[in-house]
């Protein structure tokens, strides 16, 4: 009897997920997560995600158990591992969810393509987020977001499984060279997404506004969905779904949590809008944004700089608390992670992919769409931003001012002398940029980013009722 491949990625769900449920259509299906031994040789890959993995496929496993199927791990490269499977039971259909990872899934994914097209099986890709593959026109994006979400959760009528009820006991070992591993981690699987969605919405909602830009009491107060989008325990449209049903319900005098989960649906927003630029530019990964600012910062690398930063030694207590919580929890919020990219990028001159890589493996949500522009843009390096450059020390008063963030993860007798002086230092860094900037070339190619890159979110009131012409935002819509 044949079947159909389900190809899970970083999709770890049974719910609301269109490859599983058009295959389901299609007759048995055959579920799969491949370990590619290549991918997990990536600079940008930890220990954490591995696990975070492992966790969500032992989740979505016990589900399948509770039906008689399973989901199968393998080992191996793609598309070596479907050659295999192939030889021993011929099947004609792969279902999976588009990726826009990093440069290596880019390549498998061609790579996979090939191997269908060799053997005349047909590849079904569904999107999963409101991404759009082959965009041609930015402008009708939002639209596009809009609809992907307004669509109705894929529902599975019957799931039938290929050799249903003679399944294997799930092993699924890390290689053995991956390091890091936060302690303090959240920990995988749907189960867990869906309780940390609903306290969000039934109660933590409330601390939002106001609540997510000091590292004191963003913990609580912002959603930490991150890592269950990033890896697909829950998806995108599900949460905004319920987060819409959630602001319909609640009583028109309950003002703070609705301004909360209106400004929580604009971040889920940003979440698209930024993988996007990576779908759109793979190259962004690797190289500016903006070509101009090319050679600015790659011939000056402080590898002791860098050093100290990792190894929280700074002497700017603020940052370096920051970095001991990121390797206890793996996590941060988005203020603390700009500021540790701004100070960086700035006062220690160091370029955003030797950073971007050490805090990708530090992130347990690391999503490279969103990292990337991320990094780039807090690096002043894509040409379309303001440069925004985040003060340390202010960053302490106004968000730490009793010290207690510090003093909760630095020891209270360390003694570290500020790496340079600060000011100086910003001072120069910022004048650098700026030089760059006035560059009569540099301007004209700011022009081709924004077409390419920059949100057309914010509609201008007096033109928008008349013309309906959207305006290019350059800025992101935050109110930190
Ligand atoms: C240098 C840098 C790197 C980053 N790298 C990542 C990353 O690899 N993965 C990641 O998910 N987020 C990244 N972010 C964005 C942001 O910091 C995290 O999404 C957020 O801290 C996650 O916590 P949360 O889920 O509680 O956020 P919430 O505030 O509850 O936001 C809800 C969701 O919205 C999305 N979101 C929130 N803020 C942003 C933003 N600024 N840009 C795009 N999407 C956003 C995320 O999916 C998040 O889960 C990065 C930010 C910076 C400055």
């Amino acid at each position: 009897m044949s079947y159909s491949i389900v190809w899970f990625k970083r999709d770890l769900r049974w719910q609301d997920h269109a490859a599983l449920a058009h295959a389901a259509q299609n007759g048995p299906v055959r579920c799969l997560y491949v370990i590619e031994p290549s991918l997990w040789a990536q600079a940008d890959v930890a220990l954490q995600h591995f696990e975070f993995i492992r966790e969500s496929i032992q989740a979505l496993d016990a589900h399948f158990r509770s039906l008689g199927g399973e989901i199968e791990v393998h080992v191996g490269e793609l598309p070596l591992v479907l050659s295999k499977l192939w030889q021993e039971s011929p099947f004609e259909n792969i279902y999976s969810h588009q990726e826009t990872g990093n440069g290596h899934t880019f390549a498998r994914d061609i790579a996979v393509n090939k191997w269908c097209q060799q053997h005349q099986v047909v590849w079904h890709e569904f999107p999963q987020f409101g991404v759009v593959r082959g965009l041609k026109n930015r402008n009708r994006w939002q639209a596009a977001w809009e609809q992907h979400m307004a669509q109705p959760i894929e529902e599975i009528e019957s799931l039938r499984f290929w050799k249903a009820n003679s399944v294997t006991p799930l092993t699924m070992l890390a290689p053995q060279h991956l390091q890091h591993n936060p302690p303090l981690r959240q920990r995988g699987g749907r189960p867990l997404a869906l309780a940390t969605l609903n306290s969000f919405l039934k109660a933590r909602s409330i601390g939002y506004r106001g609540g997510i830009s000091s590292p004191l009491t963003a913990p609580d107060a912002c959603s930490r969905l991150s890592a269950y989008l990033t890896y697909g325990c829950i998806s995108m449209r599900e949460v905004v779904q319920m987060t819409r049903a959630q602001i319909a319900q609640i009583p028109p005098q309950a003002v703070k949590q609705r301004s909360g989960l209106t400004a929580f649906i604009s971040r889920l927003y940003w979440h698209c809008h930024f993988i996007q630029k990576l779908e759109t530019e793979p190259d962004i990964e690797w190289q500016n944004m903006h070509r101009g600012y090319d050679n600015l910062r790659e011939h000056e690398f402080n590898l002791a700089y860098f050093e100290a930063l990792k190894s929280a030694q700074t002497g700017w207590p603020m940052v370096d608390a920051c970095v001991v919580m990121l390797k206890e929890t793996g996590w941060l919020n988005f203020r603390m992670r700009a500021m540790l990219v701004s100070v960086a990028a700035y006062p220690l001159w160091l370029h955003w992919r030797p950073v971007g890589e050490w805090l990708a493996t530090q992130f347990l949500d690391y999503e490279p769409g969103i990292h990337w522009s991320q990094m780039q843009m807090q690096s002043g390096t894509t040409g379309i931003n303001t440069t925004r450059v985040y003060n340390p020390l202010k960053q302490a008063q106004d968000h730490d001012p009793y010290g207690k963030f510090i003093n909760r993860w630095l020891p209270a007798n360390r003694h570290v002398a500020p790496l340079l002086d600060l000011a100086v230092a910003t001072r120069e860094a910022k004048s650098k940029l700026h030089a760059r900037r006035q560059d009569p070339l540099v301007r004209d190619g700011k022009n081709e980013v924004i077409e390419k890159h920059a949100s057309r979110k914010v509609f201008s009131k007096t033109r928008a009722a008349h013309i309906k012409q959207p305006v290019q935002s350059n800025q992101m819509g935050f109110d930190f």
